[in-house]
């Protein structure tokens, strides 16, 4: 994972078109960097940096003296419209530091959306419109401040509801309207209630925010959350079979340790393994490959090795940066049988060096530590990661000491289109951010206040409000002395809630019974 950088966008030139660009990968980094179209035309061709392969000395020295004269692709956004501001990109339109998302339009500050619309400062949403701060919820309109939504709208504030409308600060609902605090009012009580809340003031948010986190810990927890699997563990699962450890997946068959997987099957050890892959070990980031081992950022490839960013190319070995190529080591093409013997060669020589079977070392990751995903998953100090021996980034994207007013109103009512020109100050890092006029319109057309923190701290609190991406066994955590069970349930299950956590964790039976 310290290979996938995904949220740090830098100010960079292209080195083969000159054209200013903005790249994941950062200035002060070794490697050159090349736009989407200047990477994919012929202008250049990653066998001119090709290397003998010397047996004498270790793989990864060799791979690594080689790949850093490579110019790498710039970011991850392909057939974006109007959004400079994203990696991990595709097909959105008119969209601001989107992240690992596709087909959005007019959605800003936001992490894992697919397909949704007009939405602000989510993480892991799916066809939905108009949302605010709400997180792991699908097919949802006009929810703010949600979590494990479902077919909602106009929710505020709630937990664990689906097919909801209209309701307020609730938890495990279903088909409900008018709830207040799970209390069932008429249309024109839970209005007046409504309107007793001035929600365009930060200060109201906040204290909102806090009763709606305490809620969500007291509400009733699925052990995880598998829709139409069949025996699978992990968290954040959609038609699965036989899938083992996996988290944020959906359409995985017999995959074990993956995370973010669709429509894969036989992957193991992979983050990021989308578009049928099949029979991918220890991968970042491979999209429709098939039998490929130790791999990063590959499309369409079958039967590579250690390769970096390469595209539908098949048999290769320590390669980067090429395209439609195969039988090549060291990015230097070779005859089938050539390559055959050299990468047998190849490989006893990493047996014997402790090598083989190793992912690339994070020390040669074109990322410091805290540019990536695994800063993000598995947070270290700087110190802890020097102490590794890996890079740290200490100049992230972003400017300090640059703002034009240290506080921003705390209504939006007392917001005008003059905040659009300043440069605020954000209260948890103070590092410099700014507001757009596409959000500001979104803030003023639901009337929510402008937030006093930047992107990054408001991101990493929703992605740290998530559970951490592991399994504890825990035993039902239900007494209701209504079911079938003795005074306590005696069922155990794989959980991502650890068992040091107070939440009410249910077994699937259990569950059921108390919400449907
Ligand atoms: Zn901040
Ligand atoms: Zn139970
Ligand atoms: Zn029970």
């Amino acid at each position: 994972m310290a290979w996938r950088a995904e949220r740090f966008l830098y100010p960079r030139t292209c080195a083969g078109s000159g054209k200013n660009i903005l790249s994941i990968v950062a200035p002060d980094s070794s490697y050159q960097v090349f736009s989407n179209e200047y990477w994919y035309s012929d202008q250049w061709d990653g066998l001119n940096y090709g290397r003998d392969y010397n047996p004498e000395q270790p793989f990864f020295e060799q791979y690594y003296k080689m790949a850093v004269a490579v110019p790498r692709l710039y970011a991850f956004a392909f057939q974006n419209i109007n959004s400079e501001y994203s990696n991990g990109s595709q097909q959105n339109k008119d969209c601001y530091l989107l992240f690992v998302s596709d087909r959005n339009e007019d959605c800003y500050y936001v992490y894992g959306i697919f397909a949704c619309k007009d939405t602000m400062d989510c993480l892991n949403m799916d066809k939905s419109e108009l949302c605010y701060e709400c997180i792991d919820s699908f097919d949802c309109y006009h929810c703010l401040y949600g979590w494990g939504l479902r077919n909602c709208r106009d929710v505020y504030f709630c937990y664990d509801c689906s097919g909801c409308s209209d309701c307020f600060m609730c938890s495990n609902l279903r088909s409900r309207q008018y709830c207040w605090h799970n209390e069932q009012l008429s249309a024109e009580e839970y209005q007046k209630r409504l309107a007793g809340y001035d929600l365009g003031s930060r200060r109201v948010l906040v204290g909102l925010e806090t009763e709606f986190r305490r809620l969500a810990q007291r509400a009733i927890h699925q052990y995880a959350y598998l829709v139409k699997c069949t025996d699978c563990t992990g968290d954040l699962l959609k038609n699965c079979k036989r899938s083992l450890n996996c988290y944020e997946s959906y359409d995985l068959i017999d995959c074990y340790n993956l995370q973010v997987g669709v429509d894969s099957k036989w992957c193991r050890d992979c983050y990021v393994a989308v578009d049928q892959c099949e029979l991918c070990y220890d991968c970042v980031s491979v999209v429709n490959s098939y039998n490929c081992h130790f791999c990063i950022a590959t499309w369409h490839n079958r039967d590579c090795y250690y390769c970096d960013t390469c595209v539908s190319c098949h048999d290769c070995f320590g390669c980067t940066g090429l395209k439609h190529k195969s039988f090549c080591l060291l990015n230097k093409q070779y005859s089938e049988t050539e390559y055959r013997q050299l990468r047998e060669k190849a490989i006893s020589q990493m047996q014997k060096a402790g090598e083989w079977g190793q992912f690339f070392p994070a020390q040669y990751s074109p990322f410091a530590y805290n540019e990536t995903i695994a800063c993000d998953l598995y947070p270290l100090t700087k110190e802890e990661v020097l102490k590794r021996g890996w890079r740290w980034q200490d100049n992230l994207p972003g400017t300090f000491g640059k703002e034009t007013v240290k506080e921003v109103a705390d209504n939006i009512k007392d917001i005008t289109e003059q905040i659009i020109k300043e440069v605020l100050v954000c209260q948890n890092c103070q590092k410099n951010y700014k507001i757009i006029p596409q959000e500001l319109a979104l803030y003023h057309k639901q009337g929510l206040p402008v937030p006093d923190s930047c992107f990054n701290c408001r991101h990493l609190k929703r992605w740290q409000s998530r559970n951490p991406r592991k399994l504890w066994t825990r035993q039902c955590d239900c007494r209701e002395t209504k079911h079938e069970h003795q005074e306590r349930c005696s069922n155990r299950f794989e959980t991502p809630y650890p068992s040091t956590k107070l939440e009410k964790v249910y077994c699937e039976e259990c569950y059921q019974k108390e919400i449907y």
